[in-house]
This record gives C-alpha cells, sequence and structure tokens, in this order.
C-alpha cells in the first residue's frame, strides 16, 4: 500500500500487473456530425464536431486549436464533472460522451469543441449514443489489443474506493448510499457490452441531492441544470419522474465508465466502484496506467499492442 497524489489514501497493484490480447481492428466514425447545446455547469452555449482519426490517435478534443488527449494526463478537474485541460485550453464534462465513445466501441476520433463544455443534452448519454450511431464506424487497418489484468489495482480514498479485478471480459459494478433520501443504497452489476451500455446505462441522467443543489447554483454551478437536464434527488422523491428505478446508480455507472475510458486502453477487467466520484474515477484511471507503463513497449505481446 502506498499513498498516491492528491487525496486519494491509497493506491496498491502488485507485480507485474497486464497482459494483452489480440482484440480487433481499430475503428473510427465514418463520417462527421455535430451537436449543439448549453454546458450544464456554466449554462453556456456549446457545441460539438465528431470526426475521424487516424489509427493510434486515440480521442482528442480540440478546442481553440489546442489539441487536449483524453487522457489522464490531461485531466485537469474532477470537481462534479471530468475537466480536460492543455495550456489555455479547458473542457468541461466530458465523461459521457467518453463513455460512449468507450461502450460502443469508436478507438480514434477528432471531437472539436465550441465553448467551455460538452454540451448537458437531457442529462444523459442518449443523445451521444443516437449522434455516434449516426457517425457511423469505420474500421482502421490497425489492430487494437485489449489489457488484460493479472492482478488488482485498487484505489480508495474515505469510504469511497474502486477496485479493477483481472477478468475475462469488461464488467462494471456501482454500488451508491445516499442515507436519508429517496436514492437510499443502490447498486449495480453489468456486464458491458454496446447494446447494454445503450438501452440500460446511457440513458440515465444527472442528478444532485436536494442539499446539494442550492449550494450548486451558490457556487455558480448546475447553472444549466434547471433546464431539463438533469434531476433533484429529495427526501421522499425526486423532481422528476424517473427513467429506471435505480437511474442514480446507473448513472453512476456511466460516469465511471466514462472516466476509466481516460486510462486509454481497452480493459478486460471487473470495475467494481463503491461510493464512487470523478477524482476517484480518474485516480483509478490513473492507477491502470501506471500498471502497465511499468512493461516495456517491447513486453507487449506481438505489437497486438498498439495504442
Ligand atoms: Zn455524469
Amino acid at each position: 500500500m502506498r499513498r498516491e497524489r492528491g487525496q486519494v489514501s491509497f493506491a496498491s497493484h502488485w507485480g507485474r500487473s497486464v497482459a494483452t490480447r489480440a482484440a480487433r481492428q481499430q475503428t473510427t466514425f465514418a463520417r462527421q456530425v455535430s451537436k449543439q447545446g448549453i454546458g450544464l455547469h456554466t449554462g453556456a452555449p456549446c457545441g460539438v464536431h465528431l470526426g475521424p482519426a487516424e489509427a493510434d490517435a486515440g480521442v482528442v478534443f480540440v478546442s481553440d486549436g489546442v489539441v487536449v488527449p483524453a487522457a489522464t494526463d490531461h485531466v485537469v478537474g474532477t470537481e462534479r464533472a471530468t475537466t480536460l485541460g492543455s495550456g489555455t485550453a479547458t473542457i468541461g464534462g466530458v465523461e459521457h460522451l467518453l463513455a460512449v465513445l468507450w461502450a460502443m466501441e469508436v478507438d480514434n476520433g477528432r471531437v472539436e469543441v465550441e465553448g467551455p463544455e460538452i454540451p448537458a443534452c437531457d442529462g444523459s448519454a442518449a443523445e451521444w449514443v443516437a449522434l455516434v450511431r449516426k457517425a457511423g464506424r469505420r474500421k482502421l487497418s490497425a489492430a487494437t489489443g485489449e489489457v488484460k489484468l493479472t492482478e488488482a489495482v485498487w484505489v480508495g480514498s474515505g469510504d469511497s474506493w474502486a477496485v479493477a479485478a483481472p477478468a475475462a471480459r469488461l464488467a462494471v459494478g456501482v454500488a451508491v448510499e445516499y442515507v436519508g433520501t429517496a436514492a437510499g443504497r443502490q447498486t449495480l452489476w453489468m456486464p458491458l457490452s454496446s447494446r447494454r451500455f445503450a438501452a440500460e446505462i446511457a440513458p440515465a441522467r444527472t442528478f444532485c441531492l436536494q442539499q446539494e443543489y442550492e449550494g450548486l447554483l451558490a457556487a455558480g454551478l448546475a447553472r444549466g441544470g434547471g433546464a431539463g437536464n438533469a434531476f433533484v434527488v429529495e427526501a421522499n422523491g425526486y423532481s422528476k419522474p424517473l427513467r429506471f428505478p435505480d437511474e442514480v446508480v446507473r448513472h453512476k455507472a456511466l460516469d465511471v465508465i466514462g472516466d476509466i475510458s481516460l486510462c486509454g486502453r481497452r480493459l478486460a477487467a471487473h470495475i467494481i466502484a463503491v461510493r464512487p466520484n470523478h477524482r476517484l474515477n480518474v485516480e483509478l484511471a490513473r492507477a491502470l496506467r501506471a500498471a502497465w507503463q511499468e512493461i516495456p513497449r517491447q513486453g507487449w505481446s506481438q505489437g497486438e499492442m498498439t495504442r
């Protein structure tokens, strides 16, 4: 056990943590698509243009001409949303779009951003699923590999913790507890496929707790949150009809998937997050990245791992 950066109190992995196996050909968008909207936190107009990128480029955001790769090294904020940045450019609220790209297996793409945030849409990732389907996917000639853990990677802080455990396939488990609210205790366990993600995770909307809501407004956050893109969890109910009885934990799973994608590789692992938040999720992504950076490039099996 050792101390990690920030407020995370432990982050552990033991020995050689990863191996790789061939998965499939890399993909990118087949055509360009765009979407306009407003930011959840700033309420400012914003937009994105999704377009193709070359093999091994990964997902890159472009803001005011500055290229910001979707990677843990470029995370500059985790307060209520995940913000990427480089130099003077910052892009808030990247996690829902990133979750869709990861779950729907778009490996490489260029995301041109207008404004300070990614559009909040209806607070869920459903519109991003529709947009990515509209863009379509094109196969590239290079292969992509999948990281298969051989040891668990574990991070935690206080009563929040997350572990990535060795497994044959990617699955996500999340547990949340909001004492004294309608949400109470909720758990979710799901082997991840693009079909299940689109149907069961992507439609779950952003929420906040009643007691947080006034504070958020006072702090200048959630200005866009009154416009139909979030719901409030109250003591005995919700501010809007729910899409799923456990919409709260499903949305948390969406955030976990988007943040973990910042590790930059496809994973075969069981990810379990208890009382997660963006900071914890990003720390797990960082710990995963640290685990495989210990292995020299030539250690990847026969070039299967191409990015
Ligand atoms: Zn979210």
